[in-house]
C-alpha cells in the first residue's frame, strides 16, 4: 500500500536530484541513466562541489607518493551521459517542505532526492587534533600529507644529531583502521627509499601507528589482524595499541597515560562522521550523525528522500550493527537506490536493501596486503594484487556503466 502511494507520487516526470558524486551518488546516477531511457520527462541532476569523482580508496598511495593526485580524480564529464545535468556547486542546506536543495548557485528543486554526501573526519573533540594533525579524506589532503612528509625529511636532514633527525623524520598515524594501516604501511615502505634524495640516511625515517583499541583493524578476523600486525612490524612500523590520544600538541600526540608520541608529521585517520550540513538539518540522525533510513533506504518519515553511502545509517539485521562506512557498502546501497527509483517510475514495489559482504582487503605497504574472503584469510603479494584488481575493476565499472543497465528494472 505504502509503496503504491509512493510510486504514484513519483510519476514519470519530475526531477531526480542526486547530491554527491562519490561512490554512492555516482553509482546511482550511472545506473539511473539507463533506467530513464523510456522516461524523457524525468530530469536527472547530479550535484557536487567538484567536477570530478575521487577514488578515495586509492588515497593512501597518493599520500605515500606512489600515485599522482590527479590519477585518483576521475573527471565527471568522462563518465556522465549527456542525459545527466551536472551542477558543480557547494550544497549548503535543505528546504525539506519546499523540496529544494539549497546551494551556493541557488536552490535546486526535486521530486526525489538522493543524499550521498559521504562523511568527514571525526576528531572526537580531541583538543588540538584538528589544528595539529593532517587528515586523509580527499586527493588534496593526500597531496598535503606527501608534501608534509617531504618537508619533514628535509628538516630532519638539516637537523643535528641522529635522535633529532629521527624525531623529525617520524610520521605518526592516529587510528588503526584500514586507512591508518594502509597509510602506515605505504609510508614505511617508501620512506627509506626516498630518504637519500633528501640527504638523509635510509634508516632515519620511522612510522608509528597509534590505536586506542586493543587491536588494529578492529572487527576483522584474528588471523587477518595477526597477519597485518606482522607485516607492519616487518616493514618497521611501530604499532601502539591501547594508546588513546588525549591531546595533540606542538610536541606531538599526548596519550591518556601521559606518554608523548613525538614526530615530524601527524596524520589523523581515526574515524568519520556525517557532514556538518546534515548535523544542522532536521533529518533524523543516529550514531556519528548518519541519517536513519527504512529498509528501502528512504529517510524515516521522508519517503521522497533516499540516502546511500557513508551518510546512511543502515542496520544489518543479521548482526544488529550499523554497516561500516565502506565503498563496497556505498556501491551496494547505490544499486538498491537506483533500482527503487526505477521501480517507483513504473509503479513496482520497492526492494529492501540487503548487504552482500564480498570480503575485506587491505594493502599493507606497496607489495603486500591482507584479505578475508569467504572465510579464508590471505596475506602477502596475493592480497595486494587483489586490492589492485578491485581498484582496477571499480574504475572500469565507472566508465562501463555509462548509460548501461545490466539488470533491467
Ligand atoms: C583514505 C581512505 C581509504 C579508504 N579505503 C577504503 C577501502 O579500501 N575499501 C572500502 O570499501 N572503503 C574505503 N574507504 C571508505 C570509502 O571511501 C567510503 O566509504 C566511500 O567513499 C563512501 O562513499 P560515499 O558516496 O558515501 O561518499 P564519498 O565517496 O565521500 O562522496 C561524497 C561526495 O559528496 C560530495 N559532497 C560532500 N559534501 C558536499 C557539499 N556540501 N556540497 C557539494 N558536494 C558535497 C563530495 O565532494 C563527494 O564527491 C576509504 C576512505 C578513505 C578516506
Amino acid at each position: 500500500m505504502e509503496n503504491a502511494v509512493n510510486a504514484s507520487t513519483a510519476g514519470s516526470s519530475g526531477q531526480i536530484v542526486v547530491a554527491g558524486a562519490g561512490y554512492a551518488g555516482l553509482h546511482v546516477t550511472l545506473r539511473l541513466t539507463a533506467k530513464l531511457r523510456n522516461n524523457p520527462e524525468m530530469e536527472l541532476t547530479l550535484v557536487d562541489r567538484h567536477d570530478y569523482h575521487q577514488a578515495l580508496t586509492e588515497l593512501p598511495r597518493v599520500a605515500g607518493g606512489t600515485r599522482a593526485a590527479d590519477a585518483v580524480r576521475i573527471p565527471l564529464q568522462d563518465v556522465l551521459a549527456d542525459r545527466v545535468r551536472f551542477v558543480q556547486t557547494q550544497i549548503n542546506g535543505f528546504d525539506l517542505p519546499g523540496r529544494r536543495l539549497l546551494t551556493a548557485g541557488g536552490p535546486i528543486g526535486w521530486t526525489r532526492l538522493v543524499l550521498a554526501l559521504g562523511s568527514r573526519p571525526n576528531d572526537f573533540a580531541i583538543p588540538g587534533l584538528a589544528e595539529r594533525a593532517l587528515s586523509l579524506y580527499s586527493a588534496g589532503d593526500a597531496e598535503r600529507v606527501w608534501s608534509a612528509v617531504g618537508k619533514a625529511l628535509d628538516a630532519a636532514a638539516a637537523a643535528a644529531g641522529p635522535e633529532r633527525q629521527r624525531r623529525l623524520a617520524t610520521v605518526v598515524v592516529g587510528g588503526g583502521g584500514a586507512t591508518g594501516v594502509e597509510l602506515a604501511g605505504e609510508l614505511a615502505e617508501i620512506l627509506p627509499e626516498v630518504a637519500s634524495a633528501h640527504g638523509l640516511a635510509h634508516d632515519r625515517p620511522a612510522v608509528q601507528l597509534v590505536e586506542a583499541g586493543p587491536v588494529i583493524l578492529a572487527g576483522s578476523s584474528p588471523q587477518l589482524i595477526d597477519k597485518a600486525t606482522r607485516t607492519l612490524s616487518d616493514l618497521g612500523v611501530q604499532v601502539r595499541t591501547n594508546a588513546t590520544i588525549a591531546a595533540a600538541t606542538e610536541e606531538g600526540f599526548r596519550l591518556k597515560d601521559g606518554q608523548l608520541v613525538e614526530g615530524g608529521v601527524f596524520v589523523w585517520a581515526g574515524g568519520v562522521k556525517a557532514p556538518e550540513l546534515v548535523a544542522a538539518s532536521v533529518l533524523p540522525t543516529g550514531h556519528n550523525g548518519r541519517v536513519k533510513v527504512d529498509q528501502y533506504l528512504r529517510v524515516l518519515d521522508h519517503p521522497e528522500i533516499y540516502v546511500a553511502g557513508d551518510l546512511a545509517s543502515v542496520v544489518d539485521p543479521r548482526t544488529g550493527h550499523v554497516l561500516p562506512p565502506l565503498a563496497q557498502v556505498a556501491l551496494e546501497e547505490g544499486e538498491t537506490v537506483a533500482r527503487n527509483l526505477g521501480a517507483e517510475l513504473v509503479g513496482r514495489p520497492l526492494e529492501a536493501f540487503t548487504f552482500h559482504n564480498k570480503g575485506f582487503v587491505v594493502s599493507v605497504g606497496t607489495r603486500r596486503g591482507v584479505a578475508d574472503i569467504a572465510g579464508i584469510t590471505t596475506g602477502g603479494r596475493l592480497a595486494h594484487l587483489l586490492k589492485d584488481a578491485i581498484e582496477w575493476e571499480y574504475r572500469q565499472s565507472v566508465r562501463h556503466l555509462r548509460g548501461w543497465d545490466p539488470v533491467p528494472g
